[in-house]
């Protein structure tokens, strides 16, 4: 039988599909790149916006109509957190959250014998140990996305990720490392880490986010390492020094604000200030001279004033963000902040969300600018339509070279020489 998947949402959620997909594989299913020529149909959910239920319905629909007669399961964060919800979507004959992942080829083979719908959803437990998981092929990326972390204990006051991924759980260090052996053996170069909380990896467990990037750095085929997005208040100056000790570390940091404006950070429940953040923010610059830091932002939080948006957008600009991601605020069922009587309107959401857009794409265009006459390693990943070959360097810039030659997965010196867009046009150095 042959397997498509389609992947909603995160870094996490890609890492999970590739891990079922090898699961499946392993259980003798083939994999196929055409959802239409599919016998199973593997939709892998995310709910952190109320958008993102409408896709997961809209996906289960059409892959019900390209594959009618074919086995259409629906996992991940969206039955996990609205389990009784997501047992009435009809299109999917299975349906299982996030935490059961490895029972589906045992799913799959219950369901091609009775044909009797299959809704397995278990939820989570506080202890929950860490899914055991191992992804040793990315298809045709070049970076490798590596789940080391699980879970959330923040409860953010927007947000169902808790719900829909439980408590803090991180993956062993001696599965993490066979793990790293075997993508380093395969030909990969950079490591992406990533996690629902990649900052509180370690928490349960004594270990710290510095012991997995130590681990990950140790290989020596690696040549870069990435950290997928960070909670700032879990960066301390302790980190900071271990993590600047290691070279192979991309300097490059994702760091979530979602406001600029310490009334509405309390509101969220999130555990520290504006100044605070720009202390951190300072602290990074000095210690990766050259780094980019990165953001998600935001907009139309419940009870947020015009006068408290003005200071988050000063405060963004303050910052001089290399990007910018906006979210204007969707009320998740289930939330503490979904109760609250003071929600802004839809239209007051996305005149805020225009106005934090166009100050992202000054404060994008700034960076791109920046980084012209630079010299810097860029990998290779893929040729383009306009016959381009495009990489990111180190702080994740991205980077066009016209060239006709095959620089896939190499990792070579280039100048930055202009900006066109949201990418830098660059040149091979001299000699290579
Ligand atoms: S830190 Fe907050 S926003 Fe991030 S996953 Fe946890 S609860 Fe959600």
């Amino acid at each position: 039988m042959k397997v498509f998947a389609i992947t909603l949402g995160c870094k996490v959620n890609q890492y999970e599909t590739q891990a079922t997909l090898a699961l499946l594989e392993k259980n003798g299913y083939q994999l196929t790149d055409h959802e239409a020529d599919s016998d199973i149909i593997i939709i892998n959910s995310c709910t952190v916006t109320g958008v993102s239920d409408q896709k997961v319905r809209q996906t289960l629909h059409r892959a019900r109509r390209l594959c009618p007669g074919g086995i259409i399961v629906l996992t991940g964060c969206m039955p996990q957190a609205f389990p009784e919800e997501s047992a009435l979507l009809t299109d999917a004959d299975i349906v299982v959250g996030n935490s059961n992942r490895s029972m589906l080829p045992a799913l799959i083979q219950r369901y091609l014998l009775s044909r009797q719908r299959i809704v397995e959803i278990q939820p989570h437990q506080n202890g929950d140990a860490f899914e055991s998981m191992q992804v040793t092929d990315f298809h045709e990326r070049t970076r490798a996305f590596v789940k080391i972390e699980d879970g959330c204990n923040r409860f953010c006051s927007y947000c169902i990720i808790p719900t829909a991924r439980g408590r803090v759980r991180s993956k062993p260090l001696d599965e993490l490392k066979a793990e790293i052996a075997a993508l380093d053996a395969a030909g990969y170069r950079e490591i992406v880490l990533v996690g629902i909380n990649l900052s509180a990896y370690g928490q349960e467990c004594g270990l710290s986010l510095c012991d997995a990037v130590d681990a990950v750095c140790s290989a020596p085929g690696i040549s870069r390492v990435r950290l997928g997005s960070l909670e700032p208040d879990r960066m301390d100056d302790a980190t900071l020094q271990r993590l600047a000790a290691q070279p192979k570390l991309c300097p490059q940091f994702h760091l979530s604000l979602q406001s600029g404006c310490d009334a509405t950070l309390r509101r969220m429940n999130r555990h520290y200030t504006a100044d605070e953040y720009a202390a951190l923010c300072s602290r990074l610059r000095d210690i990766f001279p050259g780094c980019a830091l990165t953001t998600d932002v935001m907009v139309g939080f419940a009870g947020e004033t015009d006068g408290e948006f003005q200071e988050s957008l000063a405060f963004v600009r303050q910052i001089a963000f290399a990007k910018v991601h906006v979210f204007p605020y969707s009320v998740r069922p289930g939330t503490a902040a979904a109760g609250r009587s003071d929600h802004v309107t839809a239209a007051v959401k996305e005149a805020r969300a225009h106005r934090m857009l166009a100050a992202a794409a000054e404060l994008r265009a700034d960076f791109l600018n920046s980084q012209l006459g630079l010299v810097c390693d860029v990998l290779f990943e893929t040729r383009c339509k306009d016959g381009s070959v495009m990489g990111y360097t180190a702080n994740y810039t991205p980077v066009h070279v016209p060239t006709d030659r095959d620089l896939q997965n190499r990792l070579l010196p280039v100048r930055l020489v202009s900006v066109d867009g949201d990418r830098c046009i660059g040149e091979l150095c001299s000699g290579i």
